[in-house]
């Protein structure tokens, strides 16, 4: 093979090489704007630049330049796979870590969520109802306003187990859970206490408003029809209010959370005493 031959076929090459380079790079700096960009630009010019040097070098016949242009040329599109190599594995792993991420996210949220609120009635448990608590105590002195605890219990409820079993109650539990959801505001908190007892944190409500609102729920549990033993809805349930308030207004220092959820249960008590389905509150003056 003749030096001519060989340098045409270098030529070719090269042209083949610099054009594919030029492709390449652009494709990358299109589809991957920040991944190895500077690189890129780099290689796409230099490519350019390459094309045009070589033909040059060929048309005046300086052919020991021409192999120098074309063994650079050369460099570059070594350099430029690479990137385009490492950049595509780079790509897979990060898909991959991405996707497990989301994984985890999502494990976390469920499991929190179980951490926090209660299976059967789909409130928050008791765990989220101690925090929240005695964050809205601490923010309702700082922010002087008040701050409500409802505690309500259903009335003979094991009459109704003992009547209809337990999954029946399950279900009434259950549909309780959905009446305080959707009569509560947006910055209530209600929760399962535990057992048949529920309760609802109500910041910046005074007793009366915690009043009115413990009115709201016993009437709509009053009102409302239950899921039966044989799938008709047609039980039927009441439930006792317990309220305790406290406003700095009245007392300057806040009461911990024991002592609100005490008295809420003593005024739980007094409308358990009074005849059930019906509703006690107090102030909290010292
Ligand atoms: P009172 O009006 O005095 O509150 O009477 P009560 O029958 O509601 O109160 P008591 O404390 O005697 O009974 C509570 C019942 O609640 C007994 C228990 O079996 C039932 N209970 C507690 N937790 C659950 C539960 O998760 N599911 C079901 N189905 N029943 C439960
Ligand atoms: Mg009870
Ligand atoms: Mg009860």
């Amino acid at each position: 093979m003749n030096l001519l031959v060989m340098i045409y076929s270098f030529l070719i090459a090269n042209i083949i090489l610099g054009v594919v380079l030029c492709f390449t790079s652009s494709y990358s700096l299109m589809q991957n704007k920040k991944n190895f960009y500077w690189l890129h630009i780099t290689v796409l010019s230099v490519s350019a630049f390459e094309l045009i040097l070589s033909a040059l070098f060929i048309f005046n016949e300086q052919y020991q330049q021409f192999l120098f242009a074309i063994s650079t040329q050369l460099l570059w599109s070594c350099a430029l796979l690479y990137t385009f190599f490492h950049h595509a594995q780079l790509k897979k792993r990060n898909d991959y870590l991405q996707q497990e991420l989301e994984k985890h996210l999502n494990l976390y949220e469920e499991i929190k969520s179980m951490a926090l609120s209660d299976g059967l009635t789909n409130i928050a448990n008791r765990r989220s109802f101690d925090m929240f608590l005695k964050t809205e105590l601490r923010r309702a002195t700082s922010l002087c306003h008040p701050v409500s605890l409802i505690i309500l219990d259903l009335d003979k409820f094991k009459i109704f187990n003992d009547t209809f079993g337990h999954i029946i109650g399950d279900k009434l539990l259950s549909q309780i859970g959905q009446i305080l959801r959707q009569n509560v505001r947006q910055i209530d908190l209600p929760a399962r206490y535990g057992g048949e007892e529920f309760s609802i944190i109500l910041p910046t409500s005074t007793l009366e408003e915690a009043t009115v609102l413990a009115e709201k729920l016993r009437k709509a549990i009053e009102e409302s029809y239950f899921p039966d033993n044989v799938g008709n809805f047609t039980a039927k349930i009441t439930a006792s209010f317990g309220i305790a308030t406290y406003d700095p207004n009245i007392i300057l220092s806040p009461p911990d959370a024991e002592k609100i959820i005490s008295i809420a249960d003593k005024a739980l008590y007094k409308a358990k005493h009074n005849g059930r389905n019906c509703i006690f509150g107090a102030n909290i003056f010292q």
